[in-house]
């Protein structure tokens, strides 16, 4: 293995984009050079709480990015161009090349994150060859797909030439006249490819995908059959439907109005461009089109996904302020869901019914075909390539493996086939293919405001809220370790039988039995001086121990946030009512000083860690203005030994401190 890796080979890494539809990420490394072909992302599953985009985990890319020589874009896709602003901000990009259309949507992501002066963007025509560092010379090859200008690529390496096929299907008769250029593959073919990277997505469909065009004369039939006005939803990015749909428009005698802000962006920079071509006069502000009389009406809006805040979605709810359901509107969904989405789409399906709205969607209506190729598009592409090795990307695992059943049947010897998974590193020499040891990949989640990473215990958090909700408790100790005053116990959104008495009585025990255990090891006594406590470790403990009694009692798992408020030592002990009031089942500890029950114990070590609590419970704090009131926090910094209250303040959030300590000057 060692003399392998030490011979020079080209290293192909996808980061995203395998066992998976989604965030196509992919490294070509050889000698010191590194060279990026497309940056996606991906939408988030169940479970993923206010997350809205997801990342591939770039932690490579950042640490070998003095190497990264530049990106190739083959097109304008989100799950191609979709995470590039964003890792601007993280890694250096020198130059990107890409199509035309595909850089101008990728300006006005990049302007919007404010990283347009972070890297250079170079337009390619149809067979441009770039130089990417010293090793790589890449060949735009012009491919057919359900976005305009797209491409292959022919990656020139010192092994060897590479077919990176983006994603394409084989259409001979594209709206836009722009034709597969397959003479420039077959001529790869002839001289010799060394591997071939494959786009999967349909792999297991049998047949060729029908082209683009097969959709314009059902369109038009339920088009000039409507009665009433015509509502069709696509992707925005989906260029060659669009036009298709405005050419429709324009036959039928129908204004057009858009709604969905990708939706005019998309155009406008479409026809901008010179991809789309529509008199000015077709398109109507949404506002005046409700002058128009139905028939005469055709509104183009986003929202083919389900996706909650888009145009139809939101009309389906009755929640947009211009545009209501009519019972003669005939609404068509001009797309299949994306898998995942499928919930959310027949959902809003079933709304728009509900409604009264005639709505056509589905397979046999011969309104959507696929922008990838079936088995016989990718027999074609192996075909005209003719690789020596073959390496399916672009889908989930099974078309992963359909894929490679495919170019099996087409002569690639099962040895020359791999099927990879993200992070997982290709090695390719002249005559050799195997896997490298793995880089790290996975994914980074972004919030809604996409400027905040969501990580593993952000996501665990929102999902305990989401499914279990939350209880904050408050409990009074004095500096000298005595539980003060009852602890206040505070549920939300947290479904359960037990009484709040007895949780009170929980959390009692919980915080005794840290008292009791703990308090040792969380204060010290620094010389005659009030003893130091880690409030924050007392803290955790006692969410700690109410967690596991929640999860073992009632099989619940809520978060749990726990804030000790400090009182003077010599404070009185509340004596509790656990002796007054005994647990009907058996007590989970041993006597006093005993250990909690065993599991405890073993899992001390791995703490979460919950440390900062921005979001304090403030009305309790309030409420327990009759414990004993805490010195101002100025007086804690600075006071001598002979202030009388001199209490150590936990780290409590800033605006509580400034409250408590407005309330005591
Ligand atoms: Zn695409
Ligand atoms: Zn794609």
């Amino acid at each position: 293995m060692t003399n392998q890796t030490k011979q020079p080979c080209l290293r192909v890494i996808p980061l995203g984009g395998l066992h998976e539809i989604g965030k196509n990420t992919c490294v070509f490394e050889y000698g010191d050079d590194i060279m990026l072909v497309d940056a996606g992302l991906a939408f988030p599953s169940d479970g993923m709480h206010g997350v809205n985009v997801v990342m591939p985990d770039t932690s490579y890319l950042k640490e070998n990015q003095k190497r990264i020589r530049g990106m190739i874009v083959t097109h304008g896709h989100e799950d191609h161009i979709g995470g590039i602003a964003h890792h601007l901000k993280n890694f250096n990009i020198p130059v990107i090349h890409g199509p035309r259309l595909a850089l101008a949507m990728l300006t006005g992501k990049m302007e919007e994150a404010g990283v347009m002066d972070r890297t250079i963007l170079q337009t390619v025509a149809p067979r441009d060859v770039v130089k990417v560092g010293q090793h790589f010379s890449v060949e735009f090859i012009r491919n057919t797909h359900s976005m305009a200008d797209s491409f292959s690529l022919a990656i020139t390496t010192p092994v060897g030439t590479v077919i990176f096929t983006g994603d394409f299907k084989f259409d001979h008769t594209p709206v836009d006249g722009e034709t597969f250029d397959m003479a420039r593959l077959a001529h790869y073919g002839e001289q010799g490819v060394l591997c071939l990277f494959s786009d999967s997505t349909n792999s297991e469909v049998p047949g060729f995908c029908p082209p683009e065009r097969s959709v314009f004369p059902c369109l038009d039939r339920h088009i000039s059959q409507a009665e009433g006005r015509v509502i069709i939803t696509t992707f925005a990015s989906s260029i060659h439907r669009v036009a298709m749909i405005l050419e429709l428009a324009l036959k039928n005698g129908r204004k057009v109005g858009l709604l969905g802000r990708s939706m005019l962006n998309v155009i406008a920079k479409a026809r901008e461009l010179g991809y789309m071509r529509a008199p000015d006069d077709l398109f109507v502000p949404i506002k005046q089109i409700r002058d128009l009389p139905d028939r005469e009406t055709l509104l183009l809006m986003t929202g083919s996904q389900g996706e909650p805040l888009a145009a139809l979605s939101r009309i389906s709810r009755g929640e947009h302020p211009q545009v209501q359901v009519k019972t003669t509107d005939t609404i068509i969904f001009s797309a299949s869901p994306i898998p995942g989405n499928t919930i959310s789409v027949v959902n809003t399906i079933d709304r728009l019914m509900m409604l009264g709205a005639k709505v056509v969607y589905g397979k046999g209506e011969g309104i959507h075909v696929s922008g990838h190729g079936f088995q016989e598009d990718q027999k074609l592409m192996l075909a005209l390539t003719k690789p020596k090795y073959f390496v399916p990307v672009h889908g989930e695992h099974r078309m992963l493996v359909c894929h490679s059943k495919t170019a099996q049947s087409m002569g690639v010897p099962a040895d020359n086939i791999l099927i990879i998974d993200n992070g997982d590193v290709v090695e390719l020499t002249a005559d050799s293919i195997r896997k490298g040891d793995p880089v790290k990949a996975g994914i980074e989640l972004l919030d809604a405001s996409r400027n905040g990473i969501v990580d593993a215990r952000v996501l665990k958090e929102r999902q305990q809220l989401a499914d279990d909700g939350v209880i904050t408790m408050l409990a009074v100790i004095s500096t000298d370790g005595v539980m003060a005053a009852p602890p206040r116990v505070n549920l939300r959104g947290v479904v359960t039988a037990a009484d709040p008495r007895k949780l009170s009585l929980w959390a009692e025990r919980e915080i005794t039995w840290v008292l009791e255990n703990r308090w040792q090891q969380l204060s010290r006594n620094s010389g005659g001086k009030a003893p130091d406590v880690d409030w924050m470790g007392v803290q955790r403990e006692i969410e700690i121990g109410l967690q596991r009694r929640l999860r073992r009692e009632l099989q619940v798992e809520p978060l749990i946030i726990c804030l000790v408020q400090p009182a003077p030592g010599g404070t009185p002990a509340y004596k509790g009512r656990s002796d007054a009031e005994p647990d009907t089942r058996p007590a989970p500890r041993g006597g006093r000083g005993g250990g909690r029950d065993g599991g405890r114990d073993v899992q001390r070590g791995e703490r979460p860690e919950r440390v900062e609590r921005s979001q304090q419970p403030r009305r309790e704090l309030a409420a327990v203005g009759a414990a004993p009131a805490p010195a101002p926090a100025a007086a804690v910094a600075s006071a001598p030994v002979a202030t009388p209250a001199r209490v150590e303040e936990p780290e409590i959030s800033g605006r509580t401190r400034r409250r408590r300590s407005a309330a005591a000057s």
